[in-house]
């Protein structure tokens, strides 16, 4: 590999790391399908380093002394230095996963909101003083860390998904180690020189680099770390519960989707077709709330399909630098084959292609913008996930049938309703088993509001207030304060 070729070290301790091994793996620009850098490649003793800086951070030194408020405000000054170098950190993530720089540096532009606002909460984590129910006691309950936190990301929205965990681990007072991507690491890297270069203490947040298998599996299984926060697959999240399982360790998973878009006849047909466009093109459909299946109602099926297809038609691929691109490449090569090989299954199975269907001659690794008709809900291409832009369209007949069929897969992330019905809004709002419903709107996220999955699709919320008790443990404390001492062998 190039001598000249860029080196990401990994960060340990509040310092660049070589790779304990001494090897280097590179990670590649998904637009040219040529390596741009090399990344560390770390070991099982790397690992135990790095938690081993975290255990030691959470409990002497600087982090373990902060008060809370002071914590809120570092976080909040961590906060000002991302939105500083927003624009750095955005080119970053579209070398490496190839997605629009409009869509990175929006996210970029947003990510700082995660620490202001979990630094706002950093010294509001109170305890109560319950009314006891016994005479010549006191108590209180307090809420501390849950420890040292093993976070790890997916390549699709590296930075973004990482502030959903770090803001509120770190507004907890825990300490955290970062497994990013094997695909995309080098913007976890930059974000976590600059939180330091702000004046982050050592050992608070540290990166390891290399493979799930390796570094990934040995981090889970460490010893020290007391919680896991994931974001990928569910076969990995899978694996990633099973062995925590077996220390009793905190688990959060944020997992796939193969999320309903549901047009009712009803619907300001303009908007719902824009919006099942923004669910399954935008972010080339590298996104786990993908609107992957669309259900339209019969009496409108062919005029939703048909404006769809002409206006997916229209999408620009090509580079993902240039603000003219709507459509970038597909970020790993695995991916790439998964998605080919998903066209083929649905074809196989039966549906009828209405659009794309191939790889796109734009460079790197691209595909059509490809759609579906004629699909019933027990296929593959409905059932599965295949993070990529390819739509399943299934027809239905009424509200019932809708929710019935939304709700027939094992996932339950998101959902979007299209209709003019206001009764109808609520009621598929209730009767949809997902952790999100947008009604005449899709994709909308928020620091404020609660993220996760329903059924496969996760354990746990992200994002809102209720977000940092993944962090947190609560501890009850009793105080005599008279009572007597009474018979030891029975409870008091
Ligand atoms: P992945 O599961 O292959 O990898 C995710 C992370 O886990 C990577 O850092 C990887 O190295 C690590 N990993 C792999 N095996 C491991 C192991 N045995 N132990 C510990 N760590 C391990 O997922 P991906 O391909 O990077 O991302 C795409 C998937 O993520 C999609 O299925 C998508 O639906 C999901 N996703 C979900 C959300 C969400 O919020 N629900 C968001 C984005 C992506």
């Amino acid at each position: 590999m190039g001598l000249s070729m860029q080196r990401y070290e990994m960060f340990i301790d509040g310092e660049s790391r070589k790779p304990g091994a001494g090897e280097w793996f590179p990670t590649d620009n998904p637009y040219l399908g040529t390596p741009w850098a090399e990344i560390a490649r770390g070991t099982t003793e790397d690992v135990d380093d790095a938690v081993r800086a975290a255990h030691h951070a959470l409990h002497s030194g600087p982090w373990a002394e902060l008060t809370a408020s002071a914590r809120g405000s570092l976080l909040r000054r961590l906060g000002d230095t991302l939105a500083a170098n927003a624009r750095r950190l955005a080119e970053t993530e579209v070398r490496d996963n190839g997605k629009l720089f409009t869509e990175m540096y929006g996210q970029l532009g947003y990510v700082p909101e995660w620490f202001h606002y979990y630094g706002g909460l950093a010294d509001k984590i109170e305890g109560t003083v319950p009314p006891l129910d016994k005479k010549g006691y006191f108590a209180y309950t307090k809420k501390e860390p849950v420890g040292v936190v093993a976070v790890i990301t997916p390549w699709n929205s590296p930075l973004l998904l990482l502030a959903w965990k770090i803001a509120p681990a770190l507004a907890a007072g825990c300490t955290v180690v970062i497994k990013p991507s094997e695909f995309t690491s080098a913007s976890t890297l930059e974000l976590v020189r600059l939180l330091h270069e702000a004046g982050l203490p050592p050992g608070v947040v540290n990166v390891v680099t290399g493979s799930g298998e390796d570094v990934g599996a040995a981090l889970v299984e460490h010893p020290l770390v007391r919680k896991i926060t994931f974001t990928g697959s569910d076969a990995t999240g899978r694996r990633i519960s099973e062995a925590a399982a077996r220390d009793f360790k905190r688990v959060s998973l944020e997992l796939g989707g193969k999320s309903p878009n549901i047009v009712f006849a009803d619907a300001d047909l303009d908007a719902a077709v824009n919006g099942a466009v923004s669910g399954i093109f935008a972010a080339t459909g590298q996104t786990c709330i993908a609107g992957s299946r669309l259900l339209v109602q019969q009496s409108v099926h062919d005029e939703v399909v048909g404006r769809l297809v002409d206006l997916a038609r229209t999408a620009r691929m090509g580079d993902p630098m240039d603000e003219a691109t709507q459509v970038g490449p597909i970020t790993t090569p695995a991916q790439y084959a998964k998605v080919l090989d998903y066209i083929d299954i649905a074809q196989r199975e039966g549906a009828r292609l209405a659009l794309g269907g191939k790889a796109a001659d734009c460079g790197g690794r691209f595909v059509e913008p490809t759609v579906f008709t004629g699909v019933s809900n027990s296929m593959r291409i409905a059932q599965e996930e295949v993070f990529g832009p390819v739509l399943a369209v299934i027809p239905f007949h009424d509200e019932a049938e809708a929710v019935t069929l939304a709700n027939d897969s094992r996932y339950g992330l998101g959902a979007g309703v299209w209709t003019s019905d206001i009764g109808r809004a609520f009621r598929m709002a209730d009767r949809i088993r997902s952790g999100t419903v947008w009604v005449n709107t899709y994709r909308a996220v928020s620091y404020l509001t609660p993220f996760g999955g329903f059924k496969d699709s996760g354990i746990g919320r992200e994002n809102g207030i209720g977000a940092i008790t993944a962090y947190l443990e609560d501890k009850s404390v009793w105080i005599n304060t008279g009572a007597a001492t009474g018979n030891p062998f029975v409870l008091r």
